[in-house]
């Protein structure tokens, strides 16, 4: 393997996603002499604009698909490999492609990203979301689907729900309450009232919501519809050409067959018994079939709460796991609980030389006690950019240590078209009963939700345009004993801004 080394590189970066294509930059920049590879199995890379700090650890931006030439004219000594990696060999530091080439590499840095979990493999019903063409599938089958079910409980199920129209939506969650990875059971309440109104036109408030949420029975079910009446005139939900990004939606059209009203129905905890196809629910046990006929969809679903439910087709939103497989062969990688590379707080994997960063590792060093892992966008940035420090670091003999944005676990987006800031243990991770939670809650206009551990703020969930968001950085890093104050924290007429300044 060795003597085929078509080129030795002194950095390959596999993977042109976030986390990849900011560590080619960072590394590039920091060392503009050295000869770096980037190694993508897909035709374009993702790259971060419009990047903002909004606060010491708040980030915001944009992602963009962009042809690899850009990459490159940016860096004369960077070259672009089209072709997926096959195989690694870290004893030789070599890795392999698809179309039979070999490269050497001095430094190594694994940044493949993850892939959907999907409900079951090689079901043509089944589909996961992760990328552009994965998307783009979607909108095709969704363009001509009456009803379909939507399995899973993160970010993509919550934005898939309220983005599509012209669909009766099915949405199967295991948990007591939506959203379970961002909120816990108040904040989805706040925000349920939602799925039964119309999106706003772009950023203007919905002026005809309806509440009559109740709360769900354990296993049972909730109905959500939409008066179609209200709805925009005129608007298209599109602009042609948007590259998919954290807005992932805004550039597809979610649109169902139908014109009439959106209807989402909830099935709370329950998880997937069975997936059947026509003939296979013909051939089975009879099943709770409501009012439909065997044979009048093509897929049907049978949940743990004994329902079934037939449909176009299934989204399976359940998660990723990271893409380890073609990096694993012959090696001796450390790997995490999730299946993720393991990398201590260099990002460097337990194989010399290798690093890694994004969806594809498990941060194990010990973790500062407000930050957790996520595979978000920005955490792949921050990972990518810091994994480019520490390489170009040791190469040239320089200390480093781990980066700030370690410290905070901070979160910025949108869900439901709210803003939505998660800072620190948002959902009282980890801390047992050890902890308290102040909530203010204005229907329909915010909710702030404060975690308390030992009198200290440690946590904080904001939705909608609290205008918080610094303060409470700033109260969870100072850790600042806030016992004196009790519950006057979140009393709206106090200016706490003003307050702590
Ligand atoms: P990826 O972006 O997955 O990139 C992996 C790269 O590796 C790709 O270029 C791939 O082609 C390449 N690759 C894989 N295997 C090989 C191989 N063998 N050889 C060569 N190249 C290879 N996060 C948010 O923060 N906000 C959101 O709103 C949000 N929305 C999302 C919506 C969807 C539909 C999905 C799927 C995810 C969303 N996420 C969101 C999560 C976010 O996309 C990921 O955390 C982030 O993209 C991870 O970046 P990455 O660079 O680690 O991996």
């Amino acid at each position: 393997m060795a003597n085929r080394k078509e080129k030795t590189f002194r950095f390959i970066i596999v993977g042109g996603g976030i986390a990849g294509v900011t560590c080619v930059e960072q590394l590039s920049s920091q060392i503009p002499s050295a000869d770096v590879a980037l190694i993508t199995a897909s035709p374009h890379i993702k790259t971060v604009t419009n990047y903002r700090q909004v606060s010491k650890t708040l980030e915001e931006f944009d992602v963009e698909e962009q042809p690899s030439s850009v990459l490159e004219e940016k860096f004369p000594n960077l070259t672009v490999i089209h072709s997926a990696v096959k195989s690694l060999h870290t004893r030789s530091h070599s890795l392999e492609t698809t179309d039979g080439r070999v490269f050497g590499y001095e430094k190594l840095c694994i940044c493949g990203g993850g892939r959907p979990k999907l409900l079951t493999q090689e079901n043509p019903y089944v589909l996961g979301i992760r990328d552009t063409d994965s998307a783009q599938e979607l909108q095709k089958r969704l363009s001509k689907a009456k009803r379909i079910v939507v399995v899973g409980n993160g970010g993509i199920a919550l934005e898939l729900v309220y983005e599509v129209e012209g669909c009766e939506v099915i949405w199967a969650v295991k948990d007591k309450a939506i959203g379970n990875t961002f909120f816990d059971a108040g904040a989805a309440q706040f925000l349920i009232p939602s799925l039964e109104t119309n999106k706003p036109e772009k950023d203007t408030p919905c002026k005809r919501p309806r509440y009559t949420t109740e709360e769900p029975a354990p296993g049972g079910s909730h109905t959500f519809t939409a008066d179609r009446n209200a709805r925009r005139q005129g608007s298209s939900s599109t602009e042609a050409g948007s590259a998919l990004g954290p807005d992932w939606h805004e550039g597809i059209v979610l649109q169902g067959s139908e014109q009439g009203t959106r209807r989402v129905s909830l099935e709370y905890q329950c998880e997937v018994e069975k997936i059947f196809t026509s003939e296979e629910l013909l051939n089975s046990p009879p099943q709770t079939l409501g009012h439909e006929n065997v044979g009048s969809w093509p897929v049907y679903i049978k949940l743990t709460n004994g329902k079934t439910f037939g449909c176009d087709f299934v989204v399976s939103a359940t998660g990723v796991v990271p893409n380890t497989e073609p990096f694993l062969h012959g090696n001796n990688f450390a790997l995490a609980d999730d299946g993720g590379l393991q990398v201590d707080d260099h990002m460097m994997t337990s194989e010399p030389d290798v690093y890694a960063a994004g969806d594809v590792c498990t941060a194990c060093w010990e973790h500062s006690p407000m930050w957790q892992q996520m595979r978000l966008w920005t955490q792949a940035r921050q990972m990518g950019w810091y994994a480019g420090r520490c390489m170009a670091a040791q190469v040239l003999s320089e200390p480093i240590e781990l980066d700030f944005c370690f410290e905070l676990f901070s979160h910025i987006t949108k869900f439901f078209n709210y803003k939505v800031v998660l800072l620190g243990k948002f959902n009282g991770q980890g801390l047992g009963s050890d902890h308290e939670l102040l909530v203010r809650c204005t229907k329909g206009l915010e909710y702030v939700k404060v975690v308390l551990s030992g009198g200290r703020m440690v946590g904080a969930v904001l939705i909608g345009e609290t205008d918080l968001e610094e303060t409470f950085e700033n109260l969870i890093l100072n850790e600042m004993d806030l016992t004196p104050y009790g519950e006057e924290l979140l009393n709206p007429n106090i200016d706490i801004e003003d307050y702590f300044d």
